[in-house]
């Protein structure tokens, strides 16, 4: 029937239209293969993260009597908890709608456990040894590293292998070719997608990316940016900015004359909610601003956290809107406008890792296509993208992937 039409697609796209449109499952390693001709992603690497199976009733009540804090809204809210609460209490139905269309679809369920093989990826991402990217781009060595793309041409002579020696920092790097190619650095491989280009920098370069021409800009930007926040874990994990540095980040310079849809991701602190309305979108010039929901799910489909749970929900915040758009061209006419909130339904994976949004996010974006797409913050690649950050190689490493 249709569920099992479904279900195909699913395994061919990484795509399940759970409610016609507002609310989609999502396998990000599907999505992300999309990328790949010679490589795929590991499942097992992609998610990484381990999930306790959910509690059993009698185990949840013996936890909350040991409890002292309360993990619920408190009683005595301050004012900014008072507005978090509310905005939780506005879009709760909105989750619970999304996530009992995810518990209806039973074919979906039962094969997620064997998408995800959580078991294996513990062994699995044992062996990586990571470059600290970060830290060697500060360092007073960065501008003397060198990256080896390995065919850069696409070339598979078979005799002599075609190398070619780039700076690693600062500098863009793009791969002309339509197959994946390799590149070498420091004894570990990367993967880099066909026809991506990066620029591994700090803010500082990242205006390098700005075209001359604006007819040659983005149609599409995706910010994920380094949010302080008062996570120990996340400290460790990778280097923060004060909130006042994302209001001077170029987004209507990057954006296409033809307009551009921005895709910036939110976390659920108000006080952070708060600065990006009142602040933010006014000095980046975005309108439209339409908040979607990511939710986040364990293997067996249960969400990875209690949805009322105050300082931990299991969502996370994907604010759209446009920028440089003018509502009578005629290129608005053909695209989907922003309107209602949706949903995106995912297990996660590495931390702070987001879902990939081009397939997601397509038939928003005003312009040409294939459309131009920029992911400022990235940690990975794409193919046909632009991506930016001082780590975009990250999850390139070529311990993530197997081979086809
Ligand atoms: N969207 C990414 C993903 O899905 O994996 C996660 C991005 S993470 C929230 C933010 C990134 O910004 C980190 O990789 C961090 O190292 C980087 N970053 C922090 N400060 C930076 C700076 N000054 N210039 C460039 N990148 C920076």
């Amino acid at each position: 029937g249709l569920e099992a039409e479904l279900m195909k697609s699913f395994m061919e796209s990484g795509l399940y239209r759970l409610d016609q449109s507002d609310v989609v499952f999502i396998d990000p390693v599907r999505l992300l293969n999309d990328s790949y001709s010679r490589f795929r992603l590991s499942p097992s690497a992609y998610y990484s993260r381990h999930f306790p199976p959910s509690s059993t009733p009698n185990e949840k009540r013996n936890r909350k009597r040991k409890r002292n804090k309360p993990r619920h809204a408190p009683l005595n809210l301050n004012e900014r908890e008072l507005c978090a609460e509310e905005r939780h209490q506005q879009v709760r139905p909105l989750l619970l709608n999304a996530h009992r269309k995810l518990l209806e679809a039973s074919q979906l369920l039962r094969i997620l456990p064997r998408i995800v093989e959580s078991e294996a990826a513990l062994e699995c991402r044992e062996r990586v040894v990571e470059q600290n990217f970060v830290e060697l781009g500060s360092s007073w060595r960065a501008p003397f590293c060198e990256i080896a793309l390995k065919n850069p041409q696409g070339l598979r002579s078979g005799l002599s292998e075609g190398r070619k020696l780039v700076p690693l920092f600062d500098n863009i790097i793009s791969v002309e070719s339509d197959d994946d190619i390799e590149a070498e650095f420091q004894n570990a491989i990367y993967v880099l997608p066909p026809k991506s280009l990066f620029l591994m920098s700090d803010l500082r370069q990242v205006r390098k990316l700005i075209a001359g021409d604006s007819a040659e800009g983005f149609n599409l930007i995706v910010i994920d940016p380094p949010w302080e926040n008062g996570s120990a874990r996340q400290k460790a994990m990778y280097p923060t900015l004060p909130n006042r540095q994302f209001m001077y980040l170029p987004v209507k310079e990057l954006a296409h004359s033809d307009g551009s849809l921005v895709a910036l991701w939110i976390t659920n602190r108000q006080k952070l909610q708060d600065f990006v309305v009142k602040d933010l979108l006014p000095a980046w010039g975005i309108s439209h601003a339409t908040p979607f929901y990511w939710l986040k799910v364990k293997p067996d489909g249960s969400l990875i956290g209690d949805l009322d749970l105050f300082h931990h929900r299991p969502y996370e915040l994907l604010l759209l809107g446009y920028v440089n758009v003018d509502f009578n061209s005629e290129c608005m006419k053909t695209i989907k406008h922003l309107k209602e909130s949706r949903v995106i339904i995912s297990v996660p994976g590495a931390y702070s890792r987001k879902p990939p949004l081009g397939k997601l996010l397509e038939e928003y974006i005003p312009g040409q296509r294939p459309s131009r797409c920029i992911e400022l913050f990235a940690r990975e690649l794409v193919a046909g993208w632009t991506s930016w950050g001082n780590e975009p190689l990250h999850f390139q490493d070529a311990t993530y992937y197997l081979g086809k």
